[in-house]
């Protein structure tokens, strides 16, 4: 079975790895986490993933036992480990096993889980014809409440829009934020383009800063688009030429129609597709 698991410093597998039912990772949900992949054995854009998993930690006030480069050494060496030289790479870092409580100062010692495996959140076709996506029920948390931009073992939100979406017989959903503004998928970046003019929400509105949207807006700039970052509505989308979700798992995948509205001619439109063989030439050079 090729894969990996690393505990706290114990390498396993699928079948065997195991971690304490009082982890407040598993109790309280109470942990950051990161996804990651690696492309022909390569791993994209490591260090930037390794800071948001920090900047994550730091932000709910949880001590990673390790330097970035100590983390950086170990998730690489999972790869290895692994045998995979496609994979999907996630880090989690919990709060560590402690009592029933809430509190953290009973907690001594984070738990450090690295898993190496493999992902396909959509059949292959959605990438040319385009994903149905529906706007879900459930927004992302208010910025203030459980900030979008860490990336917590809070994922309660994000499923429950991503089941209604599977509900209502769709591929993906658009989550609004308390405001109503369109702010994510439910584990992606979102893009519209009009009139040549690339689009995507700004960060600082709350959402995630996915490493993808940061590749895919420097591979746009440099072959000369405009992108612009600025609050869009679901008017936006609905009037969109083209439209696209960005995530690590999800790479670059095209939507054709957005709340039943048709998205430019309803399948992966040709700036999309520019951007897509641009960034799959980017994870395959390293
Ligand atoms: N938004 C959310 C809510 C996510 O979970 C993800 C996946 N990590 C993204 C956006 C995309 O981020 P990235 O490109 O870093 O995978």
């Amino acid at each position: 079975m090729n894969g990996a698991v690393y505990v706290n410093g114990t390498w396993s597998d699928r079948a065997t790895a195991t971690i304490s039912v009082y982890d407040h990772g598993l109790l309280y949900g109470d942990g950051v986490f990161e996804g990651i992949r690696a492309y022909a054995g390569r791993i994209f854009r490591l260090a930037e993933h390794v800071e948001r998993l920090f900047d994550s930690a730091k932000a709910i006030h949880l001590a990673i036992p390790h330097t970035r480069e100590e983390l950086a050494a170990i998730i690489q060496e999972a790869v290895r480990r692994s045998g995979l030289a496609d994979a999907y790479i996630r880090p989690v870092i919990t709060r560590g096993v402690g009592d029933l409580g809430l509190d953290i100062r009973k907690c001594p010692a984070a738990t450090v889980i690295i898993i190496v495996d493999t992902i396909s959140v959509w059949p292959p076709e959605r990438y040319e014809q385009g994903l149905d996506v529906v706007s879900a029920a459930t927004p992302i948390p208010h910025r203030e409440a459980l900030s979008p931009r860490v990336k917590s073992l809070n994922y309660l939100a994000h499923v429950m829009a991503k089941l209604e979406g599977s509900l209502a017989g769709a591929d993906e959903v658009l989550m609004l934020d308390p405001a109503g503004f369109v702010a994510e998928g439910s584990g992606q970046n979102l893009f519209v383009v009009r009139q040549a003019v690339i689009r995507t929400p700004p960060v600082s509105a709350g959402i995630l800063q996915g490493v993808t949207r940061d590749a895919v807006i420097e591979l746009a700039r440099a072959a000369g688009y405009t992108v612009e970052e600025s609050i869009l509505n679901r008017y936006d989308v609905y009037t969109a030429d083209e439209a696209f979700l960005t995530g690590t798992a999800s790479e670059v995948a095209p939507i054709r129609r957005y709340d039943g509205r048709i998205i430019g001619a309803g399948r992966a439109g040709p700036i999309t597709r520019d951007l897509h063989a641009r960034f799959h030439a980017l994870v395959r050079a390293g």
